[in-house]
């Protein structure tokens, strides 16, 4: 892991098993990376305490998650997997960092706002540190690049301000400013044909379905809403089922439908039956490597142990050096 290629840092909260807007919109991209850059993949988990009301399925969810990530082709030769928080110099950094954030700062970020919308019960001390433990993660592991899509460009501008920060204050260049890595992420509509795939709104597909199940989701799918019957011509431009097939048919079957969804040549459930068979055949490596994956659970927990113990170096290099930097005893 030790070249020039930069280094990539992201991290993502354990939500179990993924769907396709998490495999479309993070990783995917997160595979292709570590073609390129030294790559630090982390689960955030204590992230995921902010808002989690119970803490029951943390592991397995966490667990679930890793299987898809390197079913999916990350590969832990090349990046560093690991979980947040058994590197805890994040923890130490987040404290060192919050001395130079002005709370005002935090509390006027719009997810700041957010976040308290969505948890009015629970507005915890640790939802208004939350991008400060962001700015910690990405600045413990000295990340070059941040894959970001735009709409999360603020967070690391707030992390680079921490950087100017902290140097400011201390005198010193210890901390890095990331650079945003902006990746034009496609939104993956979910089933409903309206809103962003998630699994809150239970309109999702997981990679790790069944056949069956992701047949069954597929069926489910909302069409062009003004193609009532099956002898209406249909628009392809305002469905989603269309839209699925750009990813996962070929040009031929993309160009057929397009044409015959027009003329109304083709019906909804056949169109439909033809991706549900070509998204089955898309996740049929996926799957079977999952599967192998999931007979060795510890081993696993080996692989995150072993990027616990590479990231664990980076870490506490860099806490060596920030305490230095500020002068403590
Ligand atoms: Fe959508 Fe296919 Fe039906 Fe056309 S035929 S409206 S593309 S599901």
């Amino acid at each position: 892991m030790i070249n020039n290629r930069g280094r990539v840092f992201s991290g993502a909260r354990p939500t179990g098993r993924q769907h396709l807007g998490n495999f479309l919109g993070a990783i995917k991209n997160y595979v292709a990376l570590q073609e390129y850059y030294d790559c630090v993949y982390c689960v955030v988990d204590i992230h995921a305490l902010t808002t989690m009301e119970t803490t029951e399925n943390l592991k397995a969810n966490t667990m679930d998650m890793v299987l898809d990530w390197l079913a999916a082709g990350m590969d832990p030769q090349k990046s560093i997997v690991f979980i947040q928080s058994h590197v805890p110099e994040v923890m130490e950094l987040h404290t060192y960092l919050s001395m130079v954030t002005p709370l005002g700062k935090l509390t006027d970020l719009p997810t700041f706002k957010e976040k308290v919308r969505e948890n009015p019960h629970n507005i915890n001390y640790g939802l208004v540190g939350y991008p400060v433990l962001m700015a910690a993660d990405i600045l413990l592991y000295k990340a070059d690049f941040v894959p970001v899509g735009v709409d999360q460009a603020p967070h690391i501008e707030f992390t680079r301000e921490c950087v100017r920060s902290f140097n400011y204050r201390y005198n010193s260049n210890v901390l890095i400013e990331p650079q945003m890595k902006v990746t034009e992420f496609p939104k993956i509509i979910g089933i409903d044909g309206t809103q962003k795939m998630g699994k809150s709104l239970d309109n999702h597909i997981e990679m790790a379905s069944t056949p069956e199940e992701t047949t069954k989701r597929v069926m489910m799918m909302v069409t062009d809403p003004q193609r009532q019957r099956r002898s209406d011509p249909g628009n392809p431009d305002v469905c989603n089922v269309f839209t699925f097939h750009k990813i996962f048919s070929s040009k031929e079957e993309v160009d057929q439908v397009n044409r015959e969804c027009r003329s109304a040549e083709i019906g909804c459930v056949d169109c439909k039956k033809l991706l549900a068979k070509n998204l089955n055949n898309y996740l049929i490596p996926f799957r079977e490597k999952r599967a192998e994956f999931a007979k060795d659970e510890q081993k696993i927990w080996d692989i995150l142990e072993d990027g616990r113990i590479r990231a664990q170096k980076i870490a506490q290099n860099t806490i060596e050096e920030v305490r230095s930097a500020i002068g403590l005893p």
